[in-house]
Formats: structure tokens, sequence, C-alpha cells
């Protein structure tokens, strides 16, 4: 899979992919990372990329050239059109099932906005889907991109050690995760659930299957 950042922070979302798993996965090559400065893509000689809204209001608005722009040339640079995402809190709530539908795509690009968001035409012409992490209001759309690129990286193949590392996880199949415990046994006069300890695998399974609860409410 490819994704593609369209931002005006390409650092603050470089800084978070060249970490940790997902720094690790990228450079294995089993997925590719492109951050994009929007804009560098700007007509205006002061590389504007914002502008007062029509009919008034508070705050800046995003302008669609240097947006499209951007978006054209990552088209031309891959030989197709990405499935294109824009971070927004109108969009649909991001969840797991969300998150393997999206593992589908070899393409993705994420439009992450600033200020009061992107002029509504970009939206209505080139986005594929609205996405949001959540009924609140964040500053920009680069944490909530990474977020959503983060939970779809280790879907991938081969980002996490082993297939049971996510299917075992909480929401992917409806439930919680069970509650875990590592050494000691006995931490601050709290001990590990007998059964843990006992070595009897049949019993264990019972047990985690039992501790597992049904998510309720936010499925898609
Ligand atoms: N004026 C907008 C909010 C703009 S916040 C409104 O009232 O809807 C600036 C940018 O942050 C947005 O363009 C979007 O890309 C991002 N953002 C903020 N909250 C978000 C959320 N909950 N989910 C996804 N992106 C969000």
């Amino acid at each position: 899979m490819r994704m593609d950042f369209l931002t005006l922070f390409p650092n603050l979302c470089e800084t978070f992919l060249n970490e940790s798993i997902i720094g690790r996965a990228r450079k294995k090559g089993l997925i590719e990372f492109h951050c994009h400065q929007i804009r560098d893509y700007a007509e205006d000689k002061q590389k504007r990329v914002d502008d007062t809204p029509y009919g008034g209001g508070k705050g800046m608005l995003m302008i669609a050239q240097p947006i499209a722009a951007c978006f054209e040339a990552i088209c031309s640079k891959i030989k197709k059109k990405p499935f294109f995402i824009y971070m927004s809190p109108k969009g649909k709530i991001f969840n797991q099932e969300a998150a393997k539908a999206l593992c589908s795509h070899t393409n993705i690009a994420i439009l992450c906005g600033r200020y009061e968001g992107v002029d509504q035409r970009v939206i209505d012409t080139m986005i594929d889907e609205e996405i949001s992490i959540g009924n609140y209001v964040v500053t920009g759309g680069e944490l909530p991109g990474l977020i959503v690129a983060d939970s779809i990286t280790r879907l991938l193949p081969g980002v996490l050690s082993d297939e049971i590392c996510f299917k075992d996880e909480s929401h992917f199949d409806g439930y919680f995760e069970y509650p875990q415990y590592t050494k000691p046994a006995v931490w601050r006069g709290k001990s590990v659930p007998e059964v843990l300890l006992s070595g009897h695998h049949a019993n264990i399974l019972k047990w985690k299957n039992e501790m597992k609860k049904k998510v309720k409410g936010d499925v898609l």
C-alpha cells in the first residue's frame, strides 16, 4: 500500500511515521508513506494557502487550488487516482471495521485540514470519504490522519509479528480484549487470577473468552 499525506505540516507527519512499529514497517517496505507540503503547490506569489470565507464568519479556510494541484501531482506520479480521504469532524466516525475496509486499497491519500477547514468544492468534487476520529474538534487533520494510517498499517501483512496480535485484540470481532497480566504474580498485594498460573490451556482459553465483553455502540 502507498499512502500520501496532503498537509501544511509534513514534518509533523514524518516524525510519527518514522517511529516504532509504523517506522519499521515503512523501512521494511511493507507500506510507503509520502508527505506533501500543500503550500508548495500554491500558484499565489506569496504561497498563500488560506483565505477568508464568503459570507463572513470567523477564521480562514484552505483554498481549493493548492490542494487540487497537490492531489493532481500525486495522481500523475502514481498514474492512478488514490482513494482520497478528508479528515473532518463532520465525517463518518472511524472504527476498526472502517480500518479493515480501507486495507483493500493499494493507494490512499489523506487530506489534513487546518484553520476552519477546506473550501466545500474540494470535498464535493475530489473527496471519496470524510472520516472523523470522534465527536470533538482538534486543530488540524494531521493527528486524525495519522490515527487512520496507524490503524491500517498494523493490519497489513508482516507488520505485526503474528496475525493473532490483532485478531485477538479489542474491536477485531466486536469484543474487548480480556484483562492481561505480567510478572510479578503478586503486586501490591494483588494476585494474578489463579487460572492464568494454572498452565491448564483449556481453562485459560475458557476464562479469556468469558472475560471478553461485547462492544456496544459505535459499530458502523
Ligand atoms: N470548522 C470546522 C473544524 C475545523 S478544525 C468545523 O467546525 O467542522 C481544522 C481541521 O482539523 C479540519 O479541517 C480537519 O481536517 C481536522 N479535524 C478537526 N477535528 C477532527 C476530527 N474530529 N476528526 C477528523 N479531523 C478533524
